[in-house]
């Protein structure tokens, strides 16, 4: 064998020894197990109305956009998209992104300029990471939600330019960030806010309108929203939401916007209706509430470790990745997908499973689901 591959060989080895190796397991449609694990919050993935406008879009478009935004791949369908997104956000204007990690790469780059200081929270996703690498800037990165220290991190660097990054609700142990807390901060030192709202958008806030909504810091001219449009939207693509200078200036300059084939309009189209049904969705955000609360009580009363979630994302934390790797395994041998995180997917050595609430699974599903887990994670 090539030496390289054979190098590689090892490498999966001592992977494969820290029980952290990873492997692909295809789904077909209508499998019947209950799904922990998606991110499909409020079950939109599915919908009729969702679907039937995707299916309207791609007989309208095709199937791909055919080329970037600056190009031939803006239609109807974006733009439409980006305007009700703007009004649910409360933001001037919306653009749209072929996924959240290229969102959150785009916007970080974009606002940094020379001298500038980002300030990372540590359980933050690597999407924020990457963009606050490629973006070239100096980094600091504050220990997880706390406040003191990214006001530190400010005071640190008077008189230069500063973004502050953060998730509202972060994406492994499913808490909130202190966000308007921390907007005090920023905007003491005449820093910016970028709060990736991925976990948020759908879940949380007035209309399912996010954690930036809830913390009141909408359309703040100093705050940035970003989000992926695959979760309680059940579609794909990214957002990023702010003032409308700060938008032009991605459409001008940002490379993951400018170089990247467009969202196929029919995913903008399917999305566009979700967040039609996400914005009436109180009934469906009430539901997902409830079963979090259920979650955390019965795992808890089983002596499970588990998170303090302020959405839909629970996590139980397990003794070590081989546990995790077990348990995720005999849940899923009994019909239930779980999420089985283990470092380097985790901001700290600690594995977990993750549970990751969905109003579209049936209730009585969920219910014994929580059972199978119990059993399964004794
Ligand atoms: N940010 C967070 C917090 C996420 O959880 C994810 C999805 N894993 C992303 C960004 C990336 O979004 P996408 O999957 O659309 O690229």
């Amino acid at each position: 064998m090539a030496d390289w591959l054979a190098a590689l060989d090892r490498r999966a080895e001592l992977r494969a020894k820290a029980g952290l190796t990873r492997t692909l397991r295809p789904r077909s449609a209508g499998d019947a197990v209950v799904d922990l694990a998606g991110n499909d919050y409020l079950g939109l993935s599915t919908h009729p109305d969702v679907t039937a406008a995707a299916v309207a879009a791609v007989r309208a478009y095709g199937l791909g956009a055919t080329g970037s935004r600056l190009v031939r791949g803006s239609t109807d369908a974006h733009h439409a998209l980006e305007d009700d997104l703007a009004d649910w956000l409360g933001t001037d204007r919306a653009l749209v992104f072929s996924s959240g990690y290229l969102a959150n790469l785009g916007a970080v780059r974009a606002l940094v300029q020379p001298r500038t200081l980002l300030v990372s929270d540590a359980h933050n996703h690597a999407s924020l990471i990457d963009g606050c690498r490629i973006s070239g800037a100096e980094t600091v990165v504050t220990p997880h939600a706390d406040v003191a220290a990214v006001r530190a991190a400010l005071a640190a660097a008077p008189g230069r330019p500063a973004v502050v990054v953060t998730e509202s609700v972060f994406s492994v142990d499913g808490d909130l960030a202190p966000l308007a807390e921390l907007h005090a901060v920023t905007r003491g030192h005449g820093a910016l806010l970028l709060v990736d709202d991925a976990h948020a958008l759908g879940v949380t806030g007035p209309g399912g309108a996010g954690g930036v909504a809830a913390a009141g810091l909408a359309g703040e001219p100093d705050v940035i929203v970003t989000a992926t449009l695959s979760k309680a939207l059940g579609g794909a693509g990214g957002v990023v939401a702010g003032p409308a200078e700060f938008v032009r200036h991605l459409v001008e300059t940002g490379r993951t916007f400018i170089f990247d084939t467009a969202l196929p309009p029919a995913v903008a189209a399917g999305v566009r209706a979700a967040v039609g049904l996400a914005r009436a969705g109180d009934d469906l955000r009430a539901e997902l509430a409830e079963r979090a609360g259920l979650a955390v009580r019965r795992l808890r009363a089983a002596g499970l470790t588990v998170s303090t979630p302020d959405a839909a994302v629970v996590s139980i934390t397990a003794p070590g990745p081989e546990t995790a790797t077990t348990w995720a395994a005999d849940c899923r041998d009994r019909g239930v997908a779980v999420g089985c995180f283990r470092p380097p997917s985790t901001p700290d050595s600690r594995s977990r499973l993750r549970l990751t609430l969905s109003a579209g699974v049936p209730r009585a599903d969920f219910e014994r689901a929580l059972e199978v887990i119990v059993e399964c994670a004794p």
